[in-house]
């Protein structure tokens, strides 16, 4: 894909900011906003899109959604449970704008990507004014300005696959930022809805990402997380097909204390990105590698494009290249058609792995997917006891894996106060491992040196030094 072809244009952006302008300038304009939002982080860094726009237009954030004169909700589609949670919570807020009606109700995000979508929530959901797709995040100001000034619904759900740069952030954490480095995924695993919503694959110019991460440095970011739904296909169709591998070698030089990255895929894990991990300065130790099944039928209909072996081969490369390496994954259980055998290959290979953390889900079908139109679901009760049995052997071993750490010295970027006690920090190590240590509010935002002394609760506790 031809990135100048797919880049929003300067006048487009002109355009866009003579809405802001014209907004601004409106008596009866919303004073405060509140931006509701699930799902990963990619929506997580939309939502900071969406506060630094609202913010350019004079709004302010509001403290609760109750308050909020525009209430935008920034919705996930990759779960069914997560697409109930967001409706239930637009239908909540119904009730809310009896008390307050000119409130202004929007909803965005992935769910309005899907196929119908977008008409299907303006019919039944009345209330809401305003509908619109993740491709279409840097039309804000067009879309407020004009359901500010109509009465009838409005909705903007466009197919092209763009990349808007330069769009204002609010960042909810001043330490750590969110850098996007390509959007979209062209791997279509058969129970993924994401290619169909988040579109093909493009990545940002590697000029504009360094650009970006050389203004977080400045500002005094201690942290970037590099985003993208396969961050390890990063470059193709750029001019001279540059890495991944490639890019995080040019942004360790910069020299931000702390880089992460998610999520790869691990058909795409290249012995060059180990290279480059191993060796770079400020790459963290930990990685994220959705492994989604240990069976090699079940891995095949998922279309995955590796198999257990190969799987496992990456993790001992990685263990080999980066010793004590956190690693993490996503299992998806009850795939259609699973059989017990199936699924405790599942079991071994999480024994043989020996994950820091594991995300499990019960498989949750998407329409328009291919695995939706699979023979053999489940039963939720064979569903429900087999991802007890996943979770127990996961922190049966995770009791015991993070027993390594016990003694070393680690360095944790504090995050918050600790939710135990007001004389304790935490944050997460360079192994992407939790860890609570003493302190106060002076070191929410700073790296802190620390010996590790215990293990509570998947929690590792710390002694400054
Ligand atoms: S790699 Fe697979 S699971 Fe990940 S976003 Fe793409 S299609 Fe979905």
């Amino acid at each position: 894909m031809n990135t100048k072809e797919i880049l929003v244009t300067t006048e487009e952006q002109e355009r866009q900011e003579r809405y802001t302008e014209l907004i601004r300038e409106l008596p009866h304009r919303p004073q405060s906003y509140y931006v509701v939002t699930y799902g990963c982080q990619m929506n997580a860094h939309d939502s900071e899109k969406i506060a630094g726009m609202l913010d350019r237009m004079g709004m302010k954030s509001a403290a609760e959604r109750e308050e909020a004169d525009f209430v935008i909700f920034n919705t996930c589609c990759v779960r069914e449970n997560a697409e109930r949670r967001a409706l239930g919570n637009v239908t909540w807020l119904k009730e809310v704008r009896k008390t307050k009606p000119d409130m202004i109700i929007a909803v965005c995000g992935c769910m309005i990507q899907e196929p119908g979508m977008a008409e299907t929530i303006l019919k039944q959901y009345r209330f809401v004014d305003l509908a619109f797709g993740t491709a279409n995040l840097h039309k804000l100001p067009e879309m407020l300005f004009e359901t500010l000034n109509s009465s009838t619904q409005q909705v903007c759900v466009e197919d092209k696959d763009v990349i808007a740069e330069g769009l204002p952030v609010r960042r909810l954490r001043q330490d750590a930022a969110y850098l996007t480095i390509m959007y979209g995924c062209n791997n279509f695993c058969s129970f993924c809805i994401v290619p169909y919503v988040r579109g093909r694959e493009r990545s940002r110019e590697m000029s504009s990402i360094l650009h970006e991460a050389e203004e977080l440095a400045k500002s005094g970011v201690k942290e970037i997380m590099l985003l993208g739904q396969n961050v390890n296909s990063y470059g193709k169709g750029l001019p001279g097909d540059p890495t991944f591998a490639a890019l995080l070698k040019q942004l360790d030089e910069i020299g931000i204390p702390r880089i992460r990255f998610m999520t790869s895929h691990p058909k795409d894990l290249s012995d060059e990105l180990i290279d480059v991990m191993s060796s770079g300065k400020h790459i963290l130790p930990q990685f994220h590698l959705p492994v989604q099944s240990g069976n090699n039928e079940i891995l095949e209909k998922m279309n995955r494009h590796y198999t257990r072996e190969q799987y496992l081969d990456r993790v001992r490369k990685l263990r080999e290249a980066i010793p004590g390496i956190g690693l993490s994954t996503d299992i998806i259980v009850s795939f259609p058609g699973e059989t017990e055998a199936q699924f405790e290959d599942t079991m071994s290979l999480v024994r043989e792995v020996r994950y820091d953390s594991a995300f499990t889900f019960i498989y949750s079908p998407r329409k328009g997917t291919k695995a939706a139109k699979m023979e053999g679901l489940i039963p939720d009760e064979v569903s429900r006891e087999r991802i007890q049995r996943l979770i127990a052997l996961q922190e049966e071993l995770q009791q015991d894996t993070l027993k390594r750490f016990i003694g070393s010295e680690e360095e944790i970027l504090v995050e918050s106060l600790s939710k135990r006690s007001k004389s304790a920090v935490s944050g997460k190590g360079r192994h992407a491992v939790s860890i609570t240590v003493n302190g106060s509010n002076e070191d929410i935002g700073q790296i802190l040196k620390c010996r590790v002394t215990g293990l509570k609760n998947n929690t590792l506790t710390g002694e400054r030094i």
